[in-house]
């Protein structure tokens, strides 16, 4: 049973490949065709030319980072390197929370210096290239850095936890878990955009006061309040434009990049505004925060049960449970189930967008949201004809084209 096991885990890893480099491929050849008639009107030929060149180069770039990574893991598998890494540390300490954080400590280090080189190589060459790039190369050091402690404290936090309260609870290790890790994870939620994103982003009050009274109007039309509304400085490192929503109760927030005030005509703004305000009238933080907790509670149930099975350290030759083990291989064994889900959440969250798309066409105008949609899509490069496959399983927003044809076909407004 632990050749089998050993055996499993590297196929699901091989097979995972495989399934990527099929939805690539597909995804690849979905770009040379016809541009829906829509949306033909987001780029002229010389713009669509340069947008699938975009994405030849950074596909290319991309390409040994990639095999770098799957090549790497099969090596720890394969070669038992992971074995022989869970053994060293137990040689070390045998202290649970420091075993476990020391193992997680020598495992990401390479992951961690290949993802880092990648993005500067994406940054630099390849978003500098197509001019979304504004950021400085001291910049980007300084963000490097913040990522790196933010990584230790909440990655390295949440390993050290879920190692103490492997130690600490016995049976119910399941129920006290997750009642803990919810409770984290709707701090993170309530606090996001006054935690995390001021590390690296700037958030003013909105100051253009004809914008302003055009917003107040609009929401007071809707019967609704804004808790807080702010522009981030996002031009400090992209020239790509976005907006979102985050937070509930006192905390809800909507946030608009300055890129996103500079490209759009001021009705643009408000139906991207009421798009915004839709995911919280639909509350679909909320439900998404609920689908994670049942999510949670399902995994940590699972995780309890697949910890009780020696076979799985007895496969990498350790003679003694290995918490930090266990998990690695515990994410591997999950795979399928994780992609199933990852799959049930973009679908959820693909029918969210449209139906805020339809709150925008009635709360402002169908012309509107439709013209702000083409105008993201134009300034961040979307892909007009990305491969229906690939949208099932990656995409969390829908085509542009399909979004515009569901505005024009199924929503209410004029
Ligand atoms: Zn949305």
């Amino acid at each position: 049973l632990e050749n089998f096991i050993f055996i499993l885990l590297l196929v699901i890893v091989v097979i995972f490949k495989l399934f990527d480099l099929v939805l690539e491929t597909l995804n690849k050849k979905a770009r040379n065709r016809e541009v829906p008639a829509i949306v033909s009107d987001i780029y002229d030929h010389e713009n669509y030319e340069k947008m699938k060149r975009y994405y030849q180069d950074k596909a290319k770039l991309n390409f040994p980072f990639k095999w770098l990574s799957f090549i790497l893991l099969v090596l720890f598998l394969g070669f038992n390197i992971i074995g022989y890494v869970a053994a060293f540390t137990q040689d070390v300490t045998n202290h649970i929370i420091l075993e476990t954080l020391v193992f997680f400590g020598i495992i990401m280090v390479i992951p961690f210096v290949l993802r880092v080189w990648q993005s500067y190589r994406l940054t630099f060459i390849v978003e500098s290239k197509y001019g979304f790039n504004t950021s400085t190369k001291k910049q980007f050091v300084q963000d490097t850095v913040k990522r790196f402690f933010l990584n230790l404290l909440l990655g390295g936090g949440f390993i050290a936890l879920i190692a103490f309260l492997y130690s600490a609870t016995g049976t119910a290790f399941v129920v006290i878990s997750f009642i803990v890790i919810s409770f984290i994870m709707i701090m993170i939620n309530l606090f996001y955009v006054k935690l995390f994103v001021p590390l690296f982003n700037t958030l003013t009050p909105l100051e253009n006061k004809t914008l302003k009274a055009k917003i107040e109007a609009l929401v007071q039309k809707e019967h609704y309040t804004i808790k807080h509304l702010y522009v981030m400085d996002a031009s400090k490192r992209s020239k790509k434009v976005n907006a979102f929503f985050s937070g509930f109760f006192k905390t809800k927030t909507i946030v608009l990049f300055d890129t996103l005030i500079d490209a759009l005509e001021d009705d643009e703004i408000l139906a991207i505004l009421a798009h915004e305000m839709a995911h919280d009238r639909h509350k679909d933080i909320l439900k998404s925060m609920f689908t994670s907790f049942v999510q949670l509670f399902v995994l940590l149930g699972l995780f309890y049960l697949f910890l009780r099975v020696d076979y799985f350290f007895l496969a990498y030759q350790l003679d003694t449970f290995h918490l930090g083990l266990m998990m690695f291989i515990f994410m591997i064994v999950l795979n399928p189930l994780t992609l199933l889900l990852s799959i049930g959440f973009n679908y959820l969250s693909r029918k969210a967008e449209y139906k805020a798309d339809c709150y925008a066409a009635k709360a402002v105008s169908k012309d509107a949201i439709i013209h702000a949609l083409k105008v993201l899509s134009r300034k961040n490069y979307a892909n007009l004809t990305p491969h229906e496959a690939y949208v099932f399983v990656h995409y969390s927003h829908p085509p542009v084209s399909h979004r515009i044809d569901f505005i024009k076909d199924e929503c209410d407004g004029n």
